[in-house]
This record gives C-alpha cells, sequence and structure tokens, in this order.
C-alpha cells in the first residue's frame, strides 16, 4: 500500500464492495476510513443486474435483492453508529442497461439511498471490464474501437438522461483494456466525450476520479489526464472515489486521484456530506 500521507481532504463515494465481488466486514471498512482520516465514505454496492444480465459470481437477481436488503441495513447501522468520526454514505452502484430503466428505477425507490453512482459496464451483452478477451470480443462484434467506445458514451448517455445519477462512475473506463491506451482517443472517440460530459453537466453529476484504474490493464486514473481537464473547463465538479473491494484498498492511491484532479485545474473537490434528512453538496479546496 501507499505509505505517503493523504493531504486532506479526503473522501470516496465509489467503493465498499463486499457483497458480490469484494470481500470484507463493512465495519472494517469504516474503521479503516477514520484511521486515516477520512471525512466521508460512501458505499457503492453493485445494483445485482437484472436477467438477461449477468456477471460471472454473482447470485442471481432474486437472491441478490436479498442480500441488498441486508446490506442496507448494516450500512444504516453504521452511519448512526459512527456519526460522530465518519460521514457514513449508503449509497448503490447503478447499471446503465437500455432496456431495464424501470428496474433500476423501482430498485432505486426501493431503498434509502443517500446516492447513487452511475456506471456502464455492459455494451450490449459484453462485460467488457473483466477480461481483455471479453473486451476484445466488443471491439471485434462492433467493428473497431471508434464505434465500440462511440456506443459505450452513448450508454453513459442514456444513463444521464435517466437523471438518477448522483455520482458518474469511473468515466472512460472503457480505455480498460485498449491496445493503445495512449492513442485510443480519435476525433469521433474526443467528439464522443465532449457529448457525453455536455450530458454530464446538464445533468448536473459529480465525476468520480477513480483510483482502481490504476492497477489495471490502462494503469491510468479514471478519467484520464485530458479528458479530466476538459470536465474542469466544462465546469463538472469532481470527487474522489478509491473503488474498494477489499478493506486495504480503502484509500488506497488517492493521493495520485487527487493529483489527477489539482493537474486538471481543480481548486476544489466536491463533496456528499449528509445534513438532517438531506444529502449536500460541499466544495472542498484542495
Ligand atoms: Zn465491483
Ligand atoms: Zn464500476
Amino acid at each position: 500500500m501507499d505509505s505517503r500521507p493523504h493531504p486532506s481532504p479526503l473522501v470516496s463515494y465509489h467503493g465498499g464492495h463486499t457483497l458480490f465481488d469484494g470481500t470484507g466486514e463493512p465495519e472494517a471498512f469504516v474503521v479503516r476510513a477514520i484511521e486515516q482520516g477520512f471525512t466521508a465514505f460512501g458505499f457503492s454496492e453493485h445494483m445485482p443486474p437484472p436477467d438477461p444480465y449477468s456477471y460471472t459470481d454473482f447470485p442471481t437477481f432474486d437472491e441478490a435483492r436479498h442480500l441488498f436488503d441486508g446490506y442496507v441495513e448494516e450500512i444504516l447501522r453504521l452511519k448512526s453508529a459512527y456519526r460522530d468520526e465518519l460521514q457514513v454514505l449508503v449509497g448503490v452502484e447503478i447499471e446503465y442497461l437500455p432496456d431495464k430503466e424501470s428496474v433500476i428505477t423501482d430498485f432505486l425507490n426501493a431503498y434509502p439511498f443517500d446516492y447513487t453512482v452511475g456506471s456502464v459496464h455492459f455494451i450490449g451483452n459484453h462485460t467488457f471490464d473483466f477480461s481483455k478477451e471479453a473486451y476484445d470480443a466488443g471491439v471485434r462484434a462492433f467493428g473497431g474501437m471508434d464505434p465500440w467506445v462511440e456506443e459505450y458514451y452513448r450508454l453513459v448517455r442514456s444513463l444521464l438522461d435517466m437523471g438518477v445519477t448522483d455520482v458518474l462512475g469511473h468515466l472512460d473506463i472503457i480505455k480498460i483494456f485498449a491496445d493503445d491506451v495512449a492513442g485510443y482517443r480519435s476525433e469521433r472517440v474526443r467528439g464522443a466525450e465532449r457529448e457525453t460530459l455536455e450530458a454530464a453537466l446538464r445533468a448536473g453529476v459529480v465525476l468520480d476520479v477513480n483510483a482502481r484504474g490504476l492497477i489495471k490493464a490502462c494503469a491510468e486514473v479514471y478519467p484520464g489526464s485530458e479528458l479530466l481537464a476538459e470536465a474542469q473547463r466544462m465546469g463538472v465538479p469532481a470527487t474522489l472515489g478509491d473503488d474498494s473491494h477489499r478493506v486495504d484498498q480503502v484509500g488506497a492511491r488517492l493521493d495520485q486521484a487527487l493529483d489527477a484532479i489539482r493537474a486538471a485545474g481543480y481548486l476544489t473537490l466536491t463533496a456528499l456530506l449528509p445534513e438532517g434528512e438531506s444529502i449536500i453538496r460541499r466544495a472542498l479546496p484542495i
């Protein structure tokens, strides 16, 4: 783990995954976040994808729904138990699936979430972030990188248009297994990115500047430096996400993500904080 001291403020709104593809007790994530001096830590467990979509090793949608009841209950307990030491938020990472918008909405209405992270991990039925093989199969099916990446951003815009996203998850995760991470952003891709940032601005979302890309094949923060700088110029606010799936990943590499936010020209990061019954946004100087 990175041992450089974390500059404050320290927050994360994407992470604390324990139910399906992560391990550890949520309480241990909270304790670790307190040890590191976090101001706020949001749990954003994956919304289980409904049939016919599926992730390897995830339970069925009905089983997962049942597990989710316990998850929400436990995070609410932690939120109250640790109130004086850390702002704990209960969130969810929703999955954009074009033919399942009503399932997503019903799911969100079923729980008292403080906020949502909106992400795209499926392009058609290609789950592209699990393996290079699956990713390459998707690129081939779409006839090359440009149409593949354009379709990804089209789905992100549809997600934004739903109006249910607070934090936009790992915006350029589509680079995860690109053959040429430094060079895949053609004019067409940049056009799709710009259109998507405009949609993000209209939707009023906060960008998840996500450290997990650093340990993936692309070896970069999501979003990459040029895209993040463009987001800054356009006025899209940014926040941090450790995308932790284990306790020892809480806060990991957030110093690098924070450096990326500063390098992009941001003077503040945006925190979501509970205030009474609502969640407010606060711009914290960095
Ligand atoms: Zn996950
Ligand atoms: Zn994700």
